[in-house]
């Protein structure tokens, strides 16, 4: 258990590690203000790449259990992610999934619709701005006249945290915003440890945390992306107004941001409590929202729906039952 700080005048060590991440996870930390201060008060950060000059092997040469707690963003894509996820548990006392890509893949494991070779394939042939003659891809050794170099290998799917280390406790969020990520870091410097698995969210779907009126009932003759639509009220259910929205299937504790900006939920929170799937749930809410019964139009209403797969997975396609696709040629 993480010691109560303060007691014994010694202060806690915390870590931060980024994996397949875009950055934003990290700003959410600087993000924090003044809090941060308070938290720097009762806690030395040892390891963090992003904002202090810590290595690899200063790392590996700590003691097992020697960090308090660890907050690891990112998912997990390649060889470097996995290695480090493995060393930090075995260092860390608590270890927590930070940000929705360590909770659920995030976006990076929408990846997981394709293989590696596709991926390569367009990222270094077919992209229009890619100039490579000699069809070079990446390869995870090469020999030099200086001697091997060694690169991190890419993984053909996409992991959450939880899936390669087990995890302590979750902060989900795109990025999580600073109310939990404090009310995470005192309870864990305070030694008040929530029953481990605790998500630092709400405990209900992202709807009943919504302002907007909701009617939610057979009305939808035609679906909507944002930028297709005439006028959006912003006092109501954008699923009412055939924009898809996945609050119904997105736990709560955003504060409902993106509806604020007249955005829809894109589930950034992982799935509500009791949802075992945030895409099958959304299919269900989406077929009960159809306002027709001729098959010929109900047809033309889903095809209204763009990017059904993306959309209802765009946060957390690793976290599914589909998980993956599957490939005919055997590849997974
Ligand atoms: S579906 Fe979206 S807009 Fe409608 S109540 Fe739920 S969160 Fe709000
Ligand atoms: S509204 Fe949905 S996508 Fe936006 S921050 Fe909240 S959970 Fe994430």
């Amino acid at each position: 258990m993480v010691r109560k700080v303060g007691t014994n005048g010694e202060k806690a060590k915390l870590a931060f590690y980024w994996a397949a991440s875009c950055g934003g996870c990290e700003i959410a930390i600087l993000d924090t203000d003044e809090a941060v201060l308070e938290i720097t008060k009762r806690a030395d950060i040892v390891f963090w790449p992003f904002g202090i000059d810590t290595k690899y092997h200063q790392l590996e040469a700590m003691p097992d259990k020697s960090i308090d707690v660890v907050f690891y963003n990112g998912a997990i894509r390649n060889s470097e992610a996995l290695h480090i996820a493995k060393v930090l548990r075995k260092k860390a006392k608590i270890l927590v999934a930070f940000g929705t890509c360590a909770n659920l893949g995030g976006v990076p494991s929408l990846a997981n619709f394709h293989n590696r070779q596709d991926i390569f394939e367009r990222v270094y042939y077919t992209t229009p701005s890619t100039h490579n003659e000699e069809n070079v891809t990446p390869q995870p050794r090469y020999q030099t006249d200086e001697g091997e170099v060694e690169i991190p290998e890419f993984f053909e799917t996409v992991y959450p945290l939880d899936m390669v280390v087990p995890v302590d406790y979750y902060i989900p969020g795109c990025p999580p915003p600073t109310k939990w990520i404090v009310q995470a870091a005192l309870t864990f410097l305070n030694g008040e440890l929530p029953p481990k698995g605790h998500v630092f969210a709400e405990n209900f779907a992202l709807c009943k945390e919504c302002p907007r009126e909701k009617e939610m009932k057979h009305k939808v003759k035609q679906f909507r992306r944002v930028y297709e639509a005439d006028h959006i009220d912003p006092n109501k259910c954008l699923l009412d107004q055939g924009i898809i929205c996945l609050g119904p299937a997105t736990r709560a504790g955003c504060e409902a941001r993106c509806l604020a900006a007249n955005f829809p939920c894109r589930g950034c929170y992982g799935p509500a409590p009791n949802v075992r799937d945030m895409g099958a749930k959304m299919i269900s809410v989406l077929g009960s929202l159809i306002d027709s019964k001729d098959p010929e139009e109900i047809d033309h209403i889903i095809e209204s729906m763009p990017d059904i797969a993306g959309t209802i997975y765009e946060f957390g396609l690793a976290r599914s039952i589909l998980f993956r696709r599957r490939f005919n040629n055997g590849n997974k």
